[in-house]
């Protein structure tokens, strides 16, 4: 049993020692310091730590261990759906309308290579600069499973026969995609440069926006809408599998969202000095924007709509998450405020009743003796 006493001081500013100039081995691959003394919790810091990160123990930040449990929990491999009723709707002739068709290549084109994105930043950027195992233990989990979604991607192609070569290139053909990708590409990319490193304001400052850009932003706001276009398929009965897929896909997006938002307000608590009126006007700037990209996105998805989904409702559900996304992060609200479009897509959020339905999944397509669960 571990035992959580000791992280009582965790999101309290007072108790940090003060912050030493350098941090001595933020990667964790330098020299082992023998005569060091042993890790203490109050040492451990999101960014900018001094203490040995290969020392999972004494857990500090308990958010970051629950949500690593938590992905675990929620563990699922695209290729226990059946595709094979949205092979049969995919294939026939009037199943789908053509404007279906093309807001589900787009769909899948965006996400495609957004997934490879997102764990691209996560590890060659990210994984870097956040000196803290525990958080370090969550990106490890975070980055397996944007693994298991680009594989979702891959499975879909193969199943539906799509054209991998117009799908995949989307997010550089297609340009309401490449916006968005280049968008948020900007902020990642001074990130893996081997020269860059945390530790002064402006710095710091770089690595809060990547964080708000990929964790906020992508997979918090431009996936929101994605999901939205497939789910409300699903619940006409078209790419079931897909949808279900997306389901999945959701409950993880939804931990990676909320991992974020933790580790941004945590880095707030610990360095005040960074969350300055000027950047929070800047961060608000960022999501203002990126929700303009999106509508943009909607529009060339989805020029004339079809049942239930269109481009102004997109943009109107883009207002209400950038707005909660705000509030989140303890920002002022960026829109007017506005009712959420689609109230259904809180069900597919509900993980109680997911799980429900997972368990039931993993039961029926349980094969082999891959899995023992009962
Ligand atoms: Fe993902
Ligand atoms: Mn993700």
């Amino acid at each position: 049993m571990l035992d959580w006493s000791d992280t009582s001081s965790a999101s309290k500013a007072a108790a940090f020692i003060p912050l030493p100039q350098a941090p001595a081995d933020a990667t964790g691959l330098g020299t082992i310091d023998r005569a060091g003394g042993r890790v203490s919790v109050d040492e451990k810091r999101m960014i900018n730590c001094r203490a040995d990160v290969n020392q999972l123990l004494p857990l500090k930040y308990k958010w970051a261990w629950e949500k690593y449990l938590a992905g675990c929990n929620n563990h699922w491999m695209p290729t226990e759906v059946s595709m094979q009723a949205d092979i049969a709707l995919w294939k026939s002739r009037d199943g789908l309308t053509e404007d279906e068709r093309r807001a589900i290549k787009r769909n899948l084109g965006f996400f495609a290579a957004s997934e490879s994105l997102v764990a691209n930043n996560i590890v060659l950027a990210i994984y870097r600069h956040l000196t803290n195992p525990e958080c370090r233990q969550y990106l490890l989990r975070q980055a397996f499973e944007e693994a298991v979604h680009t594989h979702t991607f891959q499975y879909i192609v193969e199943s539906l026969g799509l054209d991998e070569g117009e799908l995949f290139n989307m997010y550089r053909e297609v340009p309401s995609i490449t916006e968005k990708a280049a968008w948020a590409l900007r902020h990642t990319q001074h990130l893996d440069d081997p020269d860059f490193k945390t530790g002064t304001p402006e710095n710091d400052q770089s690595f809060m926006r990547d964080l708000v850009a990929f964790y906020v932003i992508f997979e918090g706001m431009w996936f929101y809408t994605g999901f939205a276009q497939i789910l409300s398929l699903g619940r006409r009965n078209k790419m079931v599998g897909i949808a279900e897929q997306y389901q999945y896909i959701l409950r993880d997006e939804s931990i990676h969202l909320n991992f974020g938002i933790d580790v941004i307000n945590q880095i707030k608590i610990e360095n005040p000095h960074l969350w300055t009126k000027a950047f929070q006007e800047e961060i608000r700037d960022m999501i203002r924007t990126a929700a303009k990209l999106e509508a943009a996105y909607g529009r060339d998805t989805m020029p004339r709509g079809f049942l239930g989904l269109n481009a102004a409702l997109c943009e109107t559900y883009m207002h209400f998450i950038a707005n909660r996304r705000c509030a989140q992060i303890g920002l002022a609200p960026v829109f007017n405020e506005t009712e959420n479009p689609f109230p259904w897509m809180s069900e597919a959020m509900d993980l109680k009743k997911e799980k429900n339905f997972f368990e039931t999944r993993v039961i029926e397509y349980q094969n082999g003796g891959a899995l023992n669960w009962e």
